[in-house]
Order: structure tokens, then C-alpha cells, then sequence
């Protein structure tokens, strides 16, 4: 009591110096000030930058852990013909996914059994997927109909399984069949456009997928319903297409028939064009595949031989057997023009006006060139002829005599102007981008290619 009352001084350790008093204090704050920076800085170091730098890394670890990101696939978008038929479409179905995690361990042997007898699976695999305890997803079986779904529900419902997912898909059909495969093409197991048209527009053609978000519990189980959000999937456009229908039907029908009648080793191929816009009505190719199975072999021989070989070899000679039916030859293989080529040429003479459609022509069954004798078609002597006559007798005298008075150049520079050097840049993958043709250097008076 006494020490207190007598002041500073009688303290023991108090300095005897005044102003040493309020030096030490001033230190003894900053010692404590430096403490607490050290102590607390690092900390609103770390605070600040996981508050401002990196809001979503610990949030996305921490989601990651609480919730199931189920992926809801957006049905891909329709495929019509100009006249509105469906050619392709998308179709609910349902992938049948596993967590062993969550099946309960006596029903792993049972739901092995039962569920490979239902999906028509492997046991061996399915078991051995299921034995993987701490798994918490592996697929079982893509694309199922709705009647082995429910099968796959009702098992697990009366066995109290859990841990079995049905998943809503969504899977691609082609409704017109065998009709348009080499020009629709197909889509992969991911529903991507692999060829043709479902290539080509791809980007459109996919929607986004939604998903649902559901809570998880600490065990990594599902909550209850209410703990779930659900990010709507989003369709693909959908694409309508200038060929029609109907004349794609009456073109595939003709050709088929030719095809068969006069035993086409290499496939037919067909284009109707609207000659007005060079929009294509119709374009096939036969035999066609059907985009529905797309990797069968169409042609009995090819696929005789293929599955006459074994491992390596047969897998080697499907792919190309399977490449080749894919190909669309009306734009993928190099087309070697015969008569119709008349027509460019008599167009280019009638615009450069080295002919009018009453100009005149002999033709006396054949025509010599520089030597060279050639016949007109079949033995036909059509005498004397318009230029009209002889476009719609096709005469060959008449259209070498045609050429003649066109010229090399101005014939080459037509050829060009027509666009027949480059690709026509038509929307399907795969065009050939190389042309075969002679510049007038290379071209002599007489261009004979064959019989
Ligand atoms: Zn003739």
C-alpha cells in the first residue's frame, strides 16, 4: 500500500530516469505492435487473397466434396428436308452408371449376376467393376431402351440395392434409313457429328448440357430431393436442309435400279441441282449405308471377305471397307465428265457469239482432226444439223467443229470462269479440292481421252 501511494519511485524496477520511463514504453508497444503484424499479418495475407485472388478455388474444392454433378444431356438438334420430312432426330433413352461405393457389399455378387443378364453384359467385368469398393462411378451400359431400364429399376427396388444410377440420354435415329447415310453421316458415342452433315454442323446441331447439382452427406451419399438444383439443358438447333424429299426418293429408286442393271462395281452416284440457285434437291449415293448402324458392311462381298480374316488383319480391312462405304462420292471422288461436257462448251460459244443457236453443222458419221478420225456416237450420221439439233443429238462431229471455232483459250478461260478448277465449296466435309484438267499450253488440236 504504501509503495503505491509514495509513486513511481518506490517501485524496484521502476528507471529512476523520467523520460527513460516513456522510451520503454513506446518500445514495449512497438515490440508488441511487430508481434502482432508477425503474428496477424501472415494471416490477413492469406485472408486477402483467398477473400479477393482466389474466391472460387477453395469454394470449388469445398463444392466438389459436397456435391454430385450429374451431366442432363441436351438432345441434339432435328435434321429436315426442305419439304419438312424428319431425317434425323434424337431419341430418350437411358445409361445405366454404377457407384460400388454405395452398393451394399452382400449384393455385389447378386447384382453382378442380375444386372449382366439384364443389360446383356459381361458378369466377369461387371463384377469385377462392382468389387471395386471404394469406386463412386463406372459405367455399366450407354443407350438402353426404356424397357431394360425399368427392368434395372424394378431389380433394384425388390433387392433394395443402391448405388445403381439410370441416367436420361439421349441417342440419334434416323428415320428414313438406309435413305441419305453417305450425306447425313452419323454421330459418335458422345452423340458428336462424326461425318456428313452431322459433321459438318456439329456446332449447331449440339445443345448445352444441363446438370443437376445434389447435395451430398459426408459419406458421399445423395441427400434428400431438396437439396438438388437442376441447370436446364439447352437443345441444339435444328437443320433443314434444300433437298427434297420426294426427289431425293425418285433419285434414289432410278439409281438403285441402274446400279443393279448394269452390275456397278464402284457405287452410283446422283445430284439433282436447281439450276436457277445451285441449291442440291438430291444427292445420293448407292448402295448407301444406313446411318442407324453405320459401321455394318453394306455390301455382301466386301463384308464376306472382311469377316473371313482374323485379329489385326480384319480390324485393318473393316476400317477401310468402313471408310469407303462412308465416302460420299458425289464430292469426294474426281468426276470424269463425257457428254454432258458439251453443254459448257456450247454455252462458252454461244456467250463468246462464235455460234448461234441456228448455226450449222455437218455431220457425216465422223470427222477427222489432224489425222485423227473420230465417230459420232453409236453410228449416228445426222447429216446437216442446227447447233440446237446437234446439242440434243449430242453429235460429236458437231461439237468438235463447235470447239474449233471456240478456240483453246477461250474454251480454257470458260472452263475456268466456270469455277471447274477449284471445289465448289459445297457444306459437306470431305470435297475433293483437286481438279484434273489441261491449260491451253498443254493442248494440242486434237484432245482424244478415250473410245
Ligand atoms: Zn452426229
Amino acid at each position: 500500500m504504501k509503495q503505491k501511494k509514495n509513486g513511481q519511485s518506490g517501485t524496484a524496477w521502476r528507471p529512476v530516469v523520467p523520460g527513460l520511463d516513456r522510451h520503454i514504453r513506446r518500445r514495449v508497444w512497438a515490440f508488441a505492435g511487430c508481434l502482432a503484424v508477425l503474428c496477424f499479418g501472415g494471416l490477413l495475407v492469406r485472408l486477402f487473397v483467398l477473400q479477393l485472388l482466389d474466391p472460387g478455388g477453395y469454394a470449388a474444392r469445398a463444392a466438389d466434396q459436397q456435391l454430385r454433378d450429374t451431366v442432363v444431356p441436351a438432345p441434339r438438334g432435328e435434321i429436315y428436308s426442305a419439304d419438312g420430312t424428319l431425317l434425323a432426330a434424337s431419341e430418350t433413352c437411358w445409361t445405366i452408371r454404377a457407384a460400388p461405393q454405395e452398393l451394399a457389399d452382400e449384393l455385389v455378387e447378386p447384382a453382378a449376376k442380375a444386372l449382366s443378364e439384364i443389360l446383356e453384359i459381361d458378369e466377369a467385368e461387371t463384377l469385377e467393376k462392382f468389387s471395386q469398393r471404394s469406386s463412386n462411378d463406372c459405367l455399366l451400359r450407354r443407350r438402353v431402351d426404356r424397357e431394360t431400364a425399368d427392368a434395372v429399376r424394378r431389380w433394384c427396388e425388390e433387392n433394395g440395392a443402391e448405388g445403381i444410377q439410370i441416367r436420361q440420354d439421349t441417342r440419334r435415329v434416323y428415320p428414313q434409313g438406309d435413305s441419305m447415310g453417305c450425306l447425313l453421316g452419323f454421330t459418335d458415342v458422345d452423340n458428336a457429328g462424326l461425318w456428313g452433315l452431322e459433321l459438318e454442323y456439329n456446332e449447331a446441331l449440339t445443345g448445352e448440357n444441363g446438370r443437376v447439382l445434389t447435395a451430398k452427406n459426408a459419406w458421399g451419399y445423395d441427400m434428400p430431393e431438396e437439396y438438388s438444383t437442376l441447370i436446364e439443358a439447352v437443345p441444339g438447333s435444328s437443320l433443314t436442309l434444300t433437298i427434297d424429299a420426294n426427289i431425293q426418293h425418285m433419285l434414289e429408286g432410278a439409281l438403285s435400279a441402274a446400279v443393279a442393271e448394269h452390275h456397278v462395281a464402284a457405287r452410283g452416284v446422283g445430284i439433282v441441282m436447281d439450276v436457277q440457285t445451285g441449291a442440291i434437291l438430291a444427292m445420293t449415293t448407292k448402295p448407301d449405308y444406313d446411318p442407324n448402324d453405320p459401321r455394318t458392311i453394306v455390301d455382301e462381298e466386301v463384308r464376306a471377305q472382311v469377316n473371313a480374316l482374323s485379329g489385326e488383319e480384319r480390324s485393318q480391312a473393316l476400317q477401310v471397307a468402313q471408310q469407303a462405304q462412308w465416302r460420299n462420292k458425289a464430292i469426294s471422288d474426281l468426276y470424269e465428265p463425257g457428254s454432258v461436257f458439251k453443254l459448257i462448251t456450247c454455252s462458252a460459244a454461244l456467250d463468246t457469239g462464235a455460234v448461234t443457236p441456228e448455226s450449222q453443222f455437218v455431220c457425216a458419221g465422223k470427222i477427222n482432226v489432224s489425222g485423227t478420225t473420230f465417230r459420232c456416237a453409236n453410228g449416228h450420221i445426222h447429216g446437216l444439223e442446227t447447233l440446237a439439233q446437234g446439242l440434243a443429238a449430242s453429235c460429236n462431229p458437231c461439237f468438235i467443229q463447235v470447239g474449233a471455232r471456240l478456240g483453246k483459250q477461250a474454251f480454257c478461260d470458260y472452263f475456268a470462269a466456270f469455277g471447274l478448277r477449284e471445289a465448289t465449296g459445297i457444306d459437306l466435309p470431305g470435297e475433293i479440292k483437286r481438279s484434273e484438267y489441261y491449260t491451253a499450253d498443254r493442248m494440242g488440236p486434237v484432245m482424244y481421252f478415250g473410245p
